[in-house]
């Protein structure tokens, strides 16, 4: 029987910590894949092409990574960790392009310096994963196809459609530019150290007919529909940040020439009909700096 890589083996990433003098931090949610099965599948989800400019968030010790490099990927990393770092760097030297720091704080200045990317991946950590995805929705550098494994209760509100129990702002967020799809769930023992809760992997492939560049009218009305779920749309967005930009008067006539029932309650619109809105709305009067 062949000898387990160190991506499989749960003793061997055990003795490289140790051997490196590294403890794993919980609130970075460093939870391994250890799974070779899970992993050929997450990164076949990727659809990729030789060549491809990828970016993969949190590579960790390199579960991920060291198959997108087999696939001669043009890849950049973004890890936190200083000591999984040193691991990288030791491991890849200079097939890959290290972004040190939290992905939160970097991305931006690494889009605008590098080529924006073709593909995006990542297994997240788990307290500030949906934050990550909104902020590439937000900042509309999701590319053609991105594939990211979350808490499944994350991955669920990304998936749920309106009316459903769990419909939030996030599910429409994420829809925005994308159709949001579910690879597979992976239980904690496809994991070094296991995690107490399920993850899902799930595939955001960007709609033929996505709106480019920032529209945070969108975001906005996002925000202001869910301000509280037992209220009408009327009733959140009379006090919101949409009604403050435009008046309530137009916001009003927006929804009738939208045809926007406001009587409804935020939980119950699509994203075609957030999306009707806003543009009826900036065909009144444009928002200020658009
Ligand atoms: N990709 C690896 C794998 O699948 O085995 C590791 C995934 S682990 C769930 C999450 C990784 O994200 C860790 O390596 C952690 O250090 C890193 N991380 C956590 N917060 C981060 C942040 N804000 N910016 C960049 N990396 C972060």
């Amino acid at each position: 029987m062949s000898e387990k890589s160190l991506w499989d083996s749960k003793q061997k990433i055990r003795d490289l910590l140790e051997e490196q003098g590294i403890r794993l931090k919980k609130r970075f949610g460093q939870n391994f894949l250890v799974d070779a099965n899970h992993r050929r599948r997450i990164i076949s989800a990727l659809e990729l092409s030789k060549g491809d400019k990828v970016w993969e968030i949190g590579p960790g010790i390199g579960s991920l990574t060291h198959v997108l490099i087999a696939k001669s990927c043009d890849l950049t990393v973004f890890e936190i960790d200083h000591g999984l770092i040193r691991i990288l760097r030791d491991l890849f030297d200079s097939s890959i392009s290290i972004v040190e720091g939290d992905f939160l704080k970097t991305f931006k200045e690494t889009a605008r310096s590098t080529a924006t990317p073709e593909r995006i991946i990542g297994n997240l950590p788990y307290s500030s994963g949906s934050i990550m995805i909104a902020s590439l929705v937000e900042e509309d550098l999701l590319p053609e196809i991105a594939v990211f494994t979350l808490q499944k209760e994350v991955a669920d509100r990304m998936l749920a459609l309106p009316g459903g129990k769990d419909y939030s702002s996030f599910s429409l967020v994420c829809q925005f530019r994308s159709r949001v799809e579910k690879i597979c769930d992976l239980g904690g023992n496809a994991f070094f150290p296991p995690p107490q809760v399920v993850s899902s992997v799930v595939r955001l492939r960007r709609r033929p007919d996505a709106s480019t560049g920032n529209l945070p009218d969108y975001f906005t009305a996002v925000h202001d529909l869910f301000r509280s779920r037992r209220k009408t749309a009327a009733n959140n967005l009379k006090n919101g940040g949409l009604s403050s930009r435009y008046g309530w008067d137009t916001l009003q006539k927006a929804a009738e020439r939208s045809s926007l029932d406001l009587g409804r309650r935020g939980e119950t619109f699509s994203r075609e009909e957030v999306l009707g809105f806003v543009e009826t709305l900036s065909g009144i009067r444009p928002a200020s700096g658009l």
